[in-house]
C-alpha cells in the first residue's frame, strides 16, 4: 500500500528535519486513538503533545512532528523536528490538498454540517473514494488535519469547517480549496461573539473566500440574511445555487412527508420534479439532503444514485437518533427516545420539537395513541445578552400543543419552564445528574422522549440513564 506520508514527503512539506526511512500510514493527534504506522503530530491543544510522544512511539508509531526533542525521547527516534508544530500540520495539509485531483466541497453552517458531511459520505460513496474526517473535526487543527488525513487517490473530500469567533473560516476555506462550498443554514449560535445574525452571516459566507475558480456556492434560500450571502458569492463572482423551500430556490423543496422512520420529499429543480427518501424522520434533514443532491449535480455526479443512496444515511449518534427502549419483553413494553444530546442551539432544537411532534407515540388503543410526546431540554450555550429570551421562546414552537410535558435541565432553562403553560411544565433541574434518580419516571410505556441540550450541559447522562430503564 501506498504511504500516506513518506519522511522524505513529510519533510519536504513541513522543511523539517528528520532521519529518512519512516513512512506513516496514518496521521494522529491523540494516543488512546494512534494505530501503529501512524504518524504523531504532537499538538498543543489542553495538553502539550509532546508529554505523549514517548507513548505514542511506544505504541508504533512511524514518527512524531514535534517542535522539540521531548524529555525522555531518544534523538535518534523518527521525529520530524519543525519550528511549530500547528503550522507544520496546515503545511502537510496544503501538500496533501495539492498532490490529489480530489473534487472538494467544503460545509460550514450554524447547524447541519456533521449530519451533512455525514449524508455525502453516505450518499457519494457508491460513486467515489470519498475521504472525510470520522468526527467534527471542523476547527483551526481538525481541518488542517482532516486534509494531512486524506490520501492522494481520493475522488471527493468532503471538509467541514466551523467557527466560535471572526475570522476563523476564511483561512481554514483558503487551506481546504473547496470546489463547492455549501451552507447549511445560518442561526443564532456562538451568539456570545458576534453582534447580530449579519455578523454569523458574514463569518459563514467567508468560506466563498477558499473557492476555487469556477466554484460553485450551494446557499440557504429562507433565510432574512439569505441577501448577505447571495451578495458576497456574486461579488466573488462565483455559481450559486439556492436551495430551500422559497419561491427563488433553484433546488426547491415543495413537499416534505413525515412518517415514523423516514422523510420522503419531492423537490423541484430546472423545470423537473424529484423524489427522495431518507430513512431517518426529519424536515431538517430534507433541507440538508437537498443541499448534497445540489452538490452531487454540481460536481457532474449521477444523482440517482446519489438519491439511492442518500436512503441509506443515518444521523451521527446523538443528532437525532430514534431507538426504541424495551421495558418488559414479555408484555411488549417499549418507549420511543430521540437521542439529540450532541448539541443545541435554537434552530436545532426548534428542528429537533418537529420531529418530536412528527412521532407518534407508540402504544395505542384501537386507532388512539395513549402514549405521551415528552420533551427533555438542556440549555443552550454560547448565546450571549439574549439567551434567556432565547430559551423562554421556545415556549412559542407551533408543535407545543402536541407535546405533554417538558423538562428543563440547566440554569438557562428556567427561563423556560417558567414560560411555559403550567400543564406542559416538567421538572426543572440545575444540572442533569440532580434528574439521574427520577430517571425512572420520566418515560412510561408508550411515551416517545426527546432529549435535547448543548454538549456542556451533559443531557446525554440522562440518555444513557433512559436507555437502561
Ligand atoms: P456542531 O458545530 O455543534 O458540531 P453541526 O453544525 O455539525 O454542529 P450537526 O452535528 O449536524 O451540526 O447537528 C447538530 C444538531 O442540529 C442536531 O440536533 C441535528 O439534528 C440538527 N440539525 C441538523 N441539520 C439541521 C438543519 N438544517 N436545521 C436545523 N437543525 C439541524
Amino acid at each position: 500500500m501506498t504511504p500516506l506520508w513518506t519522511a522524505h514527503d513529510a519533510a519536504t512539506a513541513t522543511a523539517g528535519q528528520t532521519p529518512n526511512g519512516w513512512a506513516a500510514s496514518g496521521v494522529s493527534i491523540d494516543t488512546r486513538t494512534l494505530q501503529p504506522g501512524d504518524l504523531f503530530v504532537a499538538l498543543t491543544d489542553q495538553r502539550d503533545g509532546h508529554d505523549f510522544v514517548a507513548l505514542a512511539l511506544a505504541k508504533g508509531a512511524a514518527a512524531a512532528l514535534v517542535s522539540r526533542i521531548p524529555e525522555g525521547v531518544h534523538p535518534d527516534a523518527p521525529l520530524l523536528l519543525v519550528p511549530d508544530v500547528l503550522k507544520a500540520l496546515e503545511q502537510l495539509a496544503t501538500a496533501a490538498r495539492a498532490r490529489t485531483n480530489a473534487r472538494v466541497i467544503g460545509v460550514t453552517g450554524s447547524v447541519g454540517k456533521t449530519s451533512t458531511k455525514e449524508m455525502l459520505r453516505t450518499a457519494l460513496g457508491g460513486q467515489a473514494r470519498v475521504h472525510a474526517a470520522e468526527a467534527s473535526y471542523n476547527n483551526h487543527w481538525g481541518v488542517p488535519l482532516t486534509l494531512a488525513r486524506m490520501s492522494a487517490d481520493t475522488d471527493i473530500a468532503v471538509v467541514e469547517i466551523g467557527m466560535n469567533h471572526p475570522g476563523e473560516i476564511a483561512p481554514l476555506s483558503r487551506l481546504t480549496r473547496p470546489h463547492v462550498v455549501i451552507i447549511t443554514t445560518v442561526a443564532p449560535a456562538h451568539l456570545e461573539a458576534f453582534a447580530d445574525l449579519n455578523g454569523i452571516a458574514d463569518e459563514k459566507a467567508a468560506i466563498i473566500d477558499g473557492l476555487e475558480p469556477g466554484g460553485t456556492a450551494i446557499l440557504p434560500a429562507d433565510l432574512a440574511v439569505t441577501p448577505i450571502l447571495t451578495a458576497k458569492a456574486s461579488m466573488a463572482g462565483v455559481r450559486t445555487v439556492l436551495f430551500g423551500t422559497h419561491a427563488q430556490a433553484d433546488y426547491r423543496l415543495t413537499d416534505v412527508q413525515i412518517t415514523e422512520h423516514a422523510t420522503i420529499a419531492r423537490a423541484r429543480q430546472a423545470g423537473a420534479d424529484m423524489l427522495f427518501k431518507l430513512s431517518t424522520p426529519g424536515k431538517h434533514f430534507a433541507a440538508n439532503a437537498l443541499a448534497v443532491l445540489a452538490a452531487s449535480d454540481a460536481l457532474g455526479l449521477d444523482r440517482a444514485l446519489t438519491s439511492t443512496d442518500l436512503g441509506r444515511w443515518a444521523p451521527p449518534s446523538g443528532r437525532g437518533t430514534r431507538e426504541t427502549i424495551v421495558l418488559d419483553d414479555v408484555e411488549n413494553l417499549s418507549f420511543g427516545l430521540i437521542d439529540d444530546a450532541f448539541n443545541a442551539n435554537p434552530a436545532s432544537t426548534a428542528a429537533a420539537l418537529d420531529l418530536l411532534a412528527a412521532c407518534h407515540p407508540t402504544n395505542r388503543v384501537g386507532r388512539i395513541s395513549v402514549g405521551r410526546r415528552i420533551a427533555i431540554l438542556g440549555d443552550m450555550l454560547e448565546l450571549g445578552p439574549t439567551e434567556n429570551a432565547l430559551h423562554a421562546d421556545i415556549a412559542n414552537h407551533p408543535a407545543l400543543p402536541d407535546i405533554a410535558l417538558i423538562h428543563c435541565v440547566g440554569p438557562r432553562m428556567r427561563a423556560l419552564h417558567d414560560a411555559l403553560p403550567k400543564s406542559k411544565r416538567g421538572h426543572w433541574v440545575e444540572t442533569a445528574a440532580e434528574l439521574l434518580p427520577k430517571a425512572a419516571q420520566l418515560a412510561d410505556a408508550g411515551d416517545i422522549v426527546l432529549v435535547k441540550g448543548s454538549k456542556g450541559i451533559k443531557v446525554s447522562l440522562l440518555v444513557d440513564a433512559l436507555r437502561k430503564l
